[in-house]
């Protein structure tokens, strides 16, 4: 089997790399020529929090995150790299004025996950004996152990390599312009193959509508007096901050989320929100060094679910919003399965037919 994949992103690559181990003959077509990094996969914080994000996010993405966060493992044994994955959980607190914020993301989690295994509350003792660089500072916190990260950049490169090596057809530079049942279109060429996928994120919009982009900044920090071991989500009223420690005292601080398409550099405000927040967590983030910001969109529908629609020939998944690396392998899997027995899914709400257009206008 032949498949033409459009978009080298997080999915694409996944997707590419599921098929390649099947047996596949995998072409891949990407927009951006070699070393440009517009794929929303190089801004994300790489966080994978099944639990915390079920505050915002449907039943869905937390059995889906469940299976991934099994997958990941896997997947760094099969591409023989070192993904900077981490499983020592997150970590959750915010300041004593802030404290009805951090109750109502606590009750929320209880309502939706009864049931004591998928947290603890922590007193400010065994907050202390945790993460003992937040002591002082806060009188709770919850954990939620299972949670875990990774390096955005480290697993889009070893993909990279891994599906080079694996004899993928790379296509750079190669916008698509049309993707249909058993074919692409790319610089006047119309492609053939046995089943197209059109992996193009927010780059798909014009086939499949209702996709927005919400924009998302995140700031590298890199904080030699810092020692937390664990993603810390601070919660806030107005704007709520989380930190993913990278090695080497390097540390991720994110995101806003911004209903915009606005892919352009952070804004003053964003800087000093994030900032600000991340400096009342720790003292000795007042040295640290700003190494890079960084700005782009999740692709995502009006309910920030992901969607698989399908025709025979064609797949297209989209809408991975902010849970791309959360979600991206259980969703390959579950793709590469139905494409070997369609009937029997374990997420058929995943699937749809094709024909977004009719049926999201409908
Ligand atoms: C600030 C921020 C923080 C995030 N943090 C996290 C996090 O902590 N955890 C998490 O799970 N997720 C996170 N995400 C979400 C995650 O990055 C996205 O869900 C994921 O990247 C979406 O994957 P995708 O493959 O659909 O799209 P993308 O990664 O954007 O890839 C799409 C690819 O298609 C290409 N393309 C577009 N148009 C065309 C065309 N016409 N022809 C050919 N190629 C084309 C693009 O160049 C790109 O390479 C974050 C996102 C942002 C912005």
């Amino acid at each position: 089997m032949h498949a033409a994949i459009a978009g080298a992103g997080l999915i694409g690559r996944l997707m590419a790399w599921r098929l390649l181990r099947a047996g596949w003959r995998v072409s891949l077509f990407e927009r951006d020529p070699e070393g440009t990094d517009s794929a929303a996969a190089y801004t994300a914080a790489g966080m994978l929090a099944p639990w915390a994000e079920v505050e915002s996010a449907e039943a869905l993405v937390h059995r889906l995150g469940l299976r991934s966060l099994a997958l990941w493992p896997v997947l760094a044994a099969e591409l023989g790299a070192d993904l900077d994955l981490h499983a020592r959980g997150t970590v959750v607190v915010a300041h004593a004025g802030d404290r009805a914020d951090y109750r109502r993301f606590a009750g929320t989690l209880a309502a939706k996950l009864p049931g004591p295994q998928h947290w603890r509350t922590l007193d400010a003792a065994a907050l202390c004996a945790l993460e003992p660089e937040l002591a002082g500072r806060f009188q709770e916190g919850l954990h939620l152990p299972g949670e875990a990260w990774l390096n955005p950049l480290a697993v889009m490169a070893a993909l990279g390599e891994a599906l080079r090596s694996g004899g993928v057809r790379w296509h750079r530079g190669a916008a698509v312009d049309a993707v249909g049942p058993g074919y692409l279109v790319s610089g006047g060429t119309r492609h053939r193959c046995d089943w197209a996928f059109d992996c193009r994120g927010l780059g798909a919009r014009a086939d499949v509508p209702r996709l927005r982009g919400v924009r998302g900044e995140v700031i590298w920090l890199h904080a030699p007096a810092v020692k937390l071991r664990h993603v810390v989500r601070l919660m806030h009223p107005r704007y709520r901050l989380y930190l993913v420690p990278r090695r080497d005292h390097g540390f991720v601080i994110g995101a806003t989320q911004i209903e915009s398409d606005d892919t352009g550099p952070i804004t003053v405000r964003s800087s000093l929100e994030l900032l600000s927040a991340v400096y009342s967590l720790h003292d000795g983030f007042a040295e640290a060094r700003v190494i890079e910001t960084r700005a782009n969109c999740r692709p995502a529908f009006d309910d920030n679910l992901p969607r698989v629609f399908t025709a025979p020939g064609l797949v297209r998944i989209n809408g991975l919003f902010r849970h791309g690396f959360l979600l991206a392998p259980a969703l390959a899997e579950a793709v590469a399965d139905w494409l070997v027995e369609p009937a029997t899914s374990p997420c058929p709400e995943l699937f749809a037919p094709e024909s977004p257009v009719m049926e999201l206008q409908s």
